[in-house]
């Protein structure tokens, strides 16, 4: 049923850039047999998964959106694809995103725009709005993502579905084609709480393949999601408004829905607490000089030799002639702009003044979420400042698009896990707005809690 939905609606969508209905078919043909000759197998089993492309499997190609890695084959599962194997989930796509993981509308891949079902002028999102777009428009239940700033919370906010970044080191990333590492982390993506807190704990745990994994004994997150329908369960619960959060171009029909949005919690026992967060207003620029800063060290290994596509120049070819032209070739325009801003900050004599204020700053924020999480049980922000805007209207100007960030990115500097959760749409335009929670690190589970309290 959806692989048929997909070749309904894809054509129009461009939610997926590979799907491979005889491998599915295997495999879900597969999980039937062993379902009939009697083996118990888990809630998820059977049920149809997509992948953003940032994600390598064996048997489906990666681009992670750029044409660099065209033609490019895993030799191996990324952790998370293969734990959603082992749990029985059928791995049905991988899904369209800004090229490397580098944007907030999916405008930026290589294999052009994926566009929002609720109004198919508007972008989805970014930078994984595939998988926010399979799963908004019924391609798929599941769907896995990466964030590294945001992108799985705010496509998540401008499709009106569920999207969860947890806990830095959370989720393994091994095989996760990287951008930041210090900030990358792998999620999941679904319609419901329960149905993303079933996917996070099918894909959690420590890994030996990545040596930011945490070992931790993570409690169950659909037991937390469980627990949620408790009327209690917000009874009491601390929630932080962030002064700084706040920020100036919050959409009017934005900021009514989350205003509603508190309106509920205290209806339901819930105490709102405003919280100041001084530093939280450079949040934004510290990530855009650590982001490219990693992220240039990161795409250096796309050297024409290891992966993907080569370009060889006309009349000789030397090393570094191959190396330049199929960079140039290669890459798309936001990922060059990120390389040199990167290296430049990164270059002697610029590192201190560039990366190293940055991780200050970094710091600084890190202790603001502390100070924060000393007063209450959880923050919460509009995931986005607008709803979805129409395609190209940022084009030529990546600050817009920078800026859409300002509320996503505060949980990434400081490791934090952080919910959006669809909280109906904005009167003036009728397109979906998220209501962002984010708790201390390693308390995923009451993100679920309170979310699914709230649903
Ligand atoms: N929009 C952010 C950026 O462009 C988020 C990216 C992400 O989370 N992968 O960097």
């Amino acid at each position: 049923a959806h692989l048929d939905r997909i070749a309904a609606v894809d054509g129009t969508l461009n939610a997926f850039l590979a799907t491979d209905a005889e491998i599915s078919l295997a495999a879900a043909r597969d999980i039937d047999a062993r379902r009939a000759s009697g083996e118990s197998l888990g809630e998820l089993a059977g049920v149809p998964l997509a992948i953003k492309d940032v994600l390598v499997t064996t048997d489906m190609p990666a681009t992670s959106g750029s044409k660099i890695l065209e033609g490019y084959r895993s030799p191996f599962d990324a952790t998370a694809v293969a734990r959603a194997r082992a749990a029985g989930l059928i791995p049905i796509g991988k899904t369209n995103m800004d090229e490397f993981a580098m944007g907030s509308s999916t405008e930026n891949s290589a294999y052009g725009p994926t566009l929002n079902p609720w109004k198919l002028d508007r972008v989805p999102g970014g930078s994984g709005g595939g998988s926010a777009v399979a799963v908004s428009a019924f391609e798929a239940p599941l769907a896995l993502g990466s964030d590294t700033g945001g992108s799985i919370r705010q496509p998540a906010a401008l499709t009106g579905t569920v999207g969860m970044k947890p806990t830095y080191g959370g989720v393994s990333r091994y095989g996760a084609i990287a951008l930041a590492s210090s900030l990358d982390q792998i999620g999941p993506c679904a319609r419901t709480v329960l149905d993303t807190a079933l996917l996070h704990d099918a894909i959690s745990g420590h890994d030996r393949h990545d040596s930011t994994s945490l070992d931790f004994a993570w409690p169950s997150m659909a037991g937390a999601a469980r627990s949620g329908a408790d009327p209690a369960t917000l009874a009491g619960l601390r929630v932080g408004v962030v002064k700084q959060l706040m920020i100036d171009g919050v959409q009017s029909g934005v900021q009514a829905r989350f205003e509603q949005a508190l309106d509920l919690l205290t209806a339901q026992g819930a105490e709102i607490v405003e919280i100041d967060a001084p530093h939280f207003e450079y949040a934004v620029a510290a990530y855009y000089l650590i982001l490219p800063a990693e992220a240039s060290s990161n795409l250096a290994k796309y050297d024409s030799v290891r992966f993907g596509l080569r370009v060889t120049p006309q009349g000789g070819a030397t090393v570094e002639g191959v190396m330049s032209e199929t960079r140039a070739a290669g890459f798309g325009a936001e990922v060059k702009r990120r390389i040199i801003l990167g290296t430049y900050a990164l270059s002697a004599g610029y590192y201190d003044a560039y990366y190293g204020s940055a991780q200050q700053v970094r710091t600084l924020i890190q202790r603001d979420f502390a100070a924060a999480f000393d007063q209450v049980d959880v923050i919460a922000s509009p995931t986005a400042p607008t709803t979805a805007w129409a395609l190209g209207a940022h084009s030529g100007d990546p600050m817009r698009d920078y800026l859409n960030d300002a509320t996503t990115i505060p949980a990434n500097l400081a490791g934090i896990p952080g919910i959006s959760l669809p909280i109906g749409t904005a009167s003036e335009d009728g397109l979906p707005v998220g209501l962002q929670l984010m708790a201390p690190a390693f308390e995923d589970a009451r993100l679920y809690r309170a979310g699914s309290a709230i649903e």
